[in-house]
């Protein structure tokens, strides 16, 4: 079983997906933190598209094929597979299924949260990720404690790209190239509608329902 967490930024795919690793047996596929890796890492590639990333642009989809190749190849992952920021535009979504048949797996299902542009501007202007254990917090909405953080404030950090310049630009794309891929999963049948504006836990259980039901 593969599956896609598919919105906009902000929306809350990250999240969804960290919940859903530690109930399934699934791994987290995102290909903004694999892209920020080599970023952080400043490896070619990082210093090739940090700029792009900073802007709120998209990378080429040669790089991000490249990217899910190595996944796709590899053993430990084979139809294990959570996507958060994946297909990012149609070319990218026709191309993952031929990759997909390559590598004799499937999509079961594409999740689609739904979440309106006020709200997912205040989410990441909120945001920030712990660069020890990688969960995600969020200053007005879940703001990091002691009682649900171990690793402590010191190492929370806000995203470079998550400021209101870049954030009015990433909606944009995500409107002009990301929204149309749904109506390609909704052709195939795969689309699953859920409202990202109730709480974590409720998008959780109504996530882990499908998920469950594919499972058996
Ligand atoms: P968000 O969904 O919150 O904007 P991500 O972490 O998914 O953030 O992505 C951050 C940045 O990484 C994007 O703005 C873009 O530059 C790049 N990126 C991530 N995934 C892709 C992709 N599939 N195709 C092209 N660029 C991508």
């Amino acid at each position: 079983m593969n599956i896609i967490l598919f919105g906009p930024p902000g929306a809350g795919k990250g999240t969804q997906a960290d919940n859903i690793i530690r109930i399934f047996n699934l791994h987290k596929i995102s290909t903004g933190d694999l892209l920020r890796n080599e970023v952080n890492n400043k490896t070619d590639l990082g210093i090739k598209i940090k700029s792009i990333i900073e802007e709120g642009s998209l990378v080429s989809d040669d790089i991000i094929n490249n990217l899910i190749i190595k996944i796709l190849s590899d053993k430990k992952f084979y139809n294990r597979l959570i996507f958060d920021g994946y297909p990012r535009n149609l070319d990218q979504a026709i191309n993952f299924d031929l990759l997909l048949k390559n590598y004799k797996q499937k999509m079961s299902c594409v999740l689609n949260l739904k979440v309106d542009k006020e709200l997912v501007i205040k989410r990441i202007l909120g945001r920030q990720t712990c660069t020890k254990c990688g969960f995600i917090f969020n200053e007005f909405f879940r703001p990091a404690t002691s009682q649900n953080h171990a690793c402590g404030n010191k190492f929370l950090v806000k995203r470079v790209d998550d400021n209101e310049k870049t954030i009015l630009h990433r909606y944009k794309t995500y409107l002009d190239r990301t929204l149309p891929i749904l109506d390609y999963y909704k052709k195939l049948n795969l689309l699953h509608e859920i409202n990202g504006k109730a709480e974590i836990g409720d998008i959780f259980k109504e996530i882990s329902t499908i998920i469950a039901s594919l499972e058996a």
